[in-house]
C-alpha cells in the first residue's frame, strides 16, 4: 500500500493509469446504481404506499434487490451475467456488444459511462495531482455521473445521491479543500434558494412546475463544492450547455416535440466545469476587467 501511495506521488504516469483503471471498475458499478437505484425507490414507495393505505393488506415477501443483489442478468434470456462478462470495457468488446448465450444487444451506454467516468476521474488526476482535490473530485464526478444518466432516465435526482453530497461539500470546506466554510454554506443556501424562488415564480406565473426539488438540493451540493462565487459560473455554463443541447436536438429530432428535459444534466455539467475551472475563469475575468 505505501509503495503505491509512494509511486503514486513519484510516477505521474503509474498515478493516471491507476485513477484510470480505479475509475473504470467504478464505472462499471455507476452502471449498476444508475439502473437500480431508481428501481430500488419506487420499491419503496409502493411499500410505504402499501403501510400507509393499506396496512392489513398482506404483503407478499419481495426478493431482495438492492446494488448487490440480485446478480446481474440477460433482459432478454436471463442468462446470469459470469465475471469475466463483466470486466469493463474489455468484455463489451470481446462480447461484441452481445448477450454471451443470446447474443441480444448490450446497450453502448454501459461502455460509454465506464470510459466517460474513467477519463473524467484521469483528467482530474491529471489537473489536481496527487492531492486531497483530486480525491474529493474524483468521488464528487462519480455521484455527478449518476445523477446525470438517473436524471436523464427518469427525470428523478434521488436524495440518497444530492444529499450525501451536500454534506460531503460542507464536510470538506471544514478542512478548505476547495472553499472556505463560509464560502461554502453561503454556496449551499444560495444554491438552493435561488433555484427554489425561480421555481416559485415560475409557478405562480404559468401555473406549471419548470423543475423539481432535486434541481435545487443539487445546486445546493454544488454550491458547497465552487462556494457562493462559483454559483454565478454554474448558472452561465448551464445556461450554455443548455443553449447548446437545446440546438442539437432541434437539429437531429423532429419539429414540434416539446419534450421535457431535465435540467439536472445541465447543471451537474456546468458544476463540474466550475470546479475544474472556477480559478482559471477567474482569474482571466480580473485580467480582462482590470486591463
Ligand atoms: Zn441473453
Amino acid at each position: 500500500m505505501d509503495a503505491f501511495i509512494h509511486l503514486s506521488f513519484t510516477s505521474p504516469p503509474f498515478f493516471l493509469g491507476l485513477v484510470f483503471i480505479v475509475s473504470l471498475m467504478v464505472g462499471s458499478f455507476l452502471n449498476v446504481v444508475i439502473y437500480r437505484l431508481p428501481i430500488m425507490m419506487e420499491k419503496s414507495w409502493k411499500k410505504e404506499y402499501q403501510h400507509y393505505f393499506h396496512p392489513d393488506g398482506s404483503l407478499p415477501n419481495p426478493q431482495p434487490f438492492n446494488l448487490v443483489k440480485p446478480d446481474s442478468t440477460c433482459p432478454r434470456c436471463q442468462h446470469k451475467i459470469r465475471p469475466w462478462e463483466n470486466i469493463p470495457l474489455i468484455s463489451y468488446l470481446l462480447l461484441r456488444g452481445r448477450c454471451a448465450k443470446c447474443r441480444a444487444p448490450i446497450s453502448m451506454r454501459y461502455p460509454l459511462v465506464e470510459l466517460l467516468t474513467a477519463c473524467a476521474a484521469t483528467f482530474i488526476a491529471w489537473h489536481f495531482g496527487p492531492s486531497a482535490q483530486a480525491l474529493s473530485a474524483v468521488l464528487i464526478t462519480y455521484i455527478l455521473i449518476s445523477l446525470i444518466f438517473i436524471d436523464l432516465d427518469k427525470m428523478l435526482l434521488p436524495d440518497q445521491l444530492t444529499l450525501p453530497l451536500l454534506w460531503f461539500g460542507l464536510i470538506l470546506s471544514t478542512q478548505a479543500v476547495f472553499v472556505t466554510p463560509s464560502q461554502a454554506i453561503a454556496g449551499a443556501a444560495a444554491g438552493y434558494l435561488s433555484l427554489w424562488s425561480v421555481y416559485w415564480l415560475f409557478k405562480l406565473v404559468t401555473g406549471k412546475e419548470g423543475m423539481g426539488y432535486g434541481d435545487f438540493k443539487l445546486l445546493a451540493a454544488l454550491g458547497s463544492f465552487t462556494g457562493v462565487m462559483g454559483l454565478p459560473i454554474i448558472i452561465l455554463f448551464s445556461s450554455l450547455v443548455g443553449a447548446i443541447c437545446g440546438i442539437i436536438m432541434m437539429v437531429t429530432q423532429k419539429k414540434g416535440s416539446s419534450l421535457a428535459i431535465p435540467f439536472g444534466p445541465y447543471l451537474a455539467i456546468a458544476g463540474w466545469l466550475t470546479l475544474m475551472f472556477k480559478t482559471e475563469i477567474v482569474s482571466a475575468y480580473l485580467n480582462w476587467v482590470l486591463a
